[in-house]
């Protein structure tokens, strides 16, 4: 595997006609398949980390979900762009599940409990992920636990799962699609593990 760092956009590109080729070669009405529609199985509400590519974490490819990823999978009321992907999603392809996806050694939950706050935008977008901190704070003092930094931030990614599906549950393109479909579209937590690879539910997350 070529370290992608030291990857030119043209090594890219050869990348890529040698993966259209290798598709082809392997299945020759592929593409001309993919043209015809998409059906995706779920949303996929995840991190833009580099490490947690959506399709192939879960053994999947072109066609099989329909992504959207930012910083911290976060679901903020005043975007615009997520919910006109829910809607989309949920409304215009009828998919049925809607997954949000955390991962440990997440760098922007990371940065949203550093002593020092980020500054500029990127402060402002991972202070929509303090109320998930804040929830694993008085959870800890409540029981009196004081776990370690990583441990204490694999809570804070797990919770902030959780506090992204209750902003998503809040959407009123979710709600109108409840309304007229009582329970779909099923929101479901899972966390990725950078380390090994592995997805899992995050508990109490599943609606
Ligand atoms: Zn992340």
């Amino acid at each position: 595997m070529v370290n992608s760092r030291r990857m030119s956009l043209s090594d890219l590109l050869a990348q890529n006609r040698a993966w259209a080729a290798a598709q082809v070669a392997r299945d020759p009405d592929y593409f001309a398949r993919l043209t015809g529609g998409q059906h995706p199985r779920v949303l996929w509400i995840g991190c833009s980390d580099s490490r947690v590519p959506a399709e192939q974490v879960l053994g999947c490819g072109p066609g099989d979900l329909f992504v959207h990823r930012n910083v911290a999978n976060i679901v903020a009321y005043n975007d615009i762009n997520i919910a006109a992907v829910v809607q989309f999603a949920t409304h215009n392809l009828g998919i049925e599940d809607v997954v949000v996806c955390g991962h440990y050694g997440c760098g922007g939950i990371r940065a949203a409990c550093a002593h020092e706050a980020p500054t500029g935008y990127i402060g402002d977008w991972l202070a929509i992920a303090g109320w998930a901190q804040r929830a694993v704070d008085a959870r800890l003092a409540a029981a009196g636990r004081v776990p370690e930094r990583e441990a204490y931030l694999r809570l804070v990614v797990e919770e902030n799962v959780r506090l992204q599906l209750t902003h998503l549950s809040h959407l009123s393109v979710v709600r109108d699609r409840w309304a007229r479909t009582p329970g779909v579209p099923r929101l479901h937590g899972w966390v990725y593990d950078i380390g090994t690879g592995l997805v899992k539910a995050v508990e109490g997350s599943d609606t």
